[in-house]
């Protein structure tokens, strides 16, 4: 399958295998921001619980790993969008839409997020982000899920 962080409608998405999966087995680490940023989208698209919990700064964390397995079972994630990232040589940011689904309405959550590198590893700290808001979408338009079709023949049908 392609990645769930990846745009599909890119001709050069990456298939699961090739990009969160090694991470999320602990086969690699993410060496920037934005690749834990994404790999982090993809866990809570597949509910990995622990590696959500793993991969936040043990100093930020807010809750067990089981905490973060139900957060994320309980979210439809359906389409991410990185806006910006940005790196320097210990911390970095990462501005990014991710849009889920919840009691059948589009949410649009639009977070900056920060990450630092300790001991070798990079860690989500916190974000800074605006209320989560309902989208609405026309039939007409993309799905926000990324799969390339208009709303209507996708998540809209
Ligand atoms: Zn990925
Ligand atoms: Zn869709």
């Amino acid at each position: 399958m392609i990645c769930p962080c990846q745009n599909k409608q890119n001709p050069v998405a990456k298939l699961y295998a090739d990009c969160c999966e090694p991470l999320h087995l602990r086969v690699s680490e993410a060496i920037s921001p934005e690749q834990l940023m994404r790999s982090r989208y993809s866990a809570f698209f597949l509910a990995l619980g622990q590696y959500i919990f793993d991969t936040q700064h043990p100093d930020f964390r807010n809750g067990t790993p089981n905490d973060y397995q139900q957060s994320a079972e309980s979210t439809e994630w359906c389409g991410l969008e990185v806006l910006e990232s940005e790196q320097e040589s210990y911390s970095g940011k990462v501005n990014f839409k991710a849009y889920f689904i919840d009691k059948d309405k589009w949410h649009c959550l639009h977070e900056i997020s920060n990450f630092v590198l300790e001991n070798g590893h990079w860690l989500y700290t916190d974000g800074v982000y605006q209320p989560r808001k309902v989208i609405k979408i026309s039939r007409n338009e993309l799905c926000p899920c990324n799969s390339g079709l208009k709303a209507k023949k996708c998540h809209l049908s």
